[in-house]
């Protein structure tokens, strides 16, 4: 079996904004255009960059969530981009999802050991008996006590919600997980115990993350690698420590110097990036980074950078490099 238990191929999820009188779309927001990556087994995959960049609709756009423009999801070497509904259910006994509101995720009519329960009577697991015992496990894999399960979600502080939802999310025992924005609705105090939460589960069920956020500090404590992402495409991929050490594009360079994490001895000062975001609409041409980039050159409006190896597992698109 491949080391890789998801690869993304030239991803694009295109959203028409405008039609015609003939319903033909005359505009279309490219929020994702283009991309590749992948995850190893047991391996957490951050991805960064400023709102807007499309980070969120790749996450939900892999789970399926939303159908995508073109490109391949091969998911345990399967391609399901292609996959029906039907087929998708069995997908989702090992890919999962966890996202920013737990509140909004949860029945709020339903006591969330039932809600719990009913996943894995949806998904065929086990007898009455051993699906309540499935659901007590969880309970105490995540933190929460027995008596929690007859409670409903409004019983439960901000954590405590976004713990029942990772109970929720590891009741099919998945492989891989996609946290789009974990922790960014709790409180900062409450926050480290969930991302310590996620990271000793990992560890201790060999799970795979993509971790989607926007706070650089729990990208570099959570990920393995990170890939940033501006305006629907990747343009840097590399391992954490690479990265927060030596960012090579310069709008990594701008994003990550935010926080002083850059090696001894260099500058800790933090990049304004000039100008605002171009929209995903009319993207600039040849590199979509050049009208906020201090470097800029001709050969940089006239044709796109391609995303390139710089040795082992670090990646740039950008003619600098
Ligand atoms: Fe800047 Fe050109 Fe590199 Fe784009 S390709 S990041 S515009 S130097």
């Amino acid at each position: 079996m491949s080391a890789r238990i998801l690869e993304v191929k030239s991803l694009k999820k295109h959203f028409p904004v405008k039609s015609n009188l003939l319903g033909k779309a005359m505009e279309t927001v490219k929020a994702v255009d283009g991309i590749d990556l992948y995850i190893n087994y047991g391996e957490v995959l951050g991805l960064v960059g400023e709102s807007g960049c499309g980070k969120s609709t790749t996450g939900r756009t892999i789970l399926r969530l939303l159908d995508p423009t073109e490109g391949e999801i091969l998911f345990e070497g399967n391609d399901i981009a292609k996959y029906n509904k039907k087929q998708l259910r069995t997908v989702y006994r090992n890919l999962q999802l966890i996202f920013q509101d737990p509140f909004a995720s949860l029945n709020p009519r339903k006591k969330v050991g039932s809600a719990i329960e009913e996943v894995l009577y949806v998904h065929k697991i086990r007898n009455a008996a051993e699906r309540k015992e499935k659901v007590k496990e969880l309970f105490e894999m995540v933190g929460l006590r027995q008596e929690d399960m007859d409670k409903y979600p409004h019983e439960f502080s901000g954590g405590q919600r976004q713990r029942i939802v990772i109970a929720r999310a590891l009741a099919v025992n998945p492989k891989l997980i996609i946290c789009d924005e974990p922790v960014s609705a709790l409180d900062v105090s409450i926050q480290a115990q969930i991302v310590n939460l996620l990271n000793s589960l990992k560890n201790r069920l060999a799970l795979s993350y993509l971790f989607i956020s926007h706070d650089l500090r729990i990208v570099k404590y959570m990920s393995d690698r990170v890939a940033v992402m501006y305006l629907g495409k990747i343009v840097e991929i590399a391992p954490a420590e690479e990265l927060f050490s030596n960012p090579l594009h310069p709008y990594s360079e701008a994003l990550l110097s935010a926080i002083a994490v850059l090696k001894p001895g260099k500058k800790k000062k933090k990049i304004v990036l000039e100008g605002e975001v171009p929209s995903p609409v009319n993207p600039p041409s040849g590199c979509r980074f050049r009208t906020r980039c201090k470097y800029a050159m001709k050969q940089c409006s006239e044709t796109e950078p391609q995303l390139k190896c710089l040795g082992g597992e670090h990646f740039v698109r950008c003619y600098l490099h």
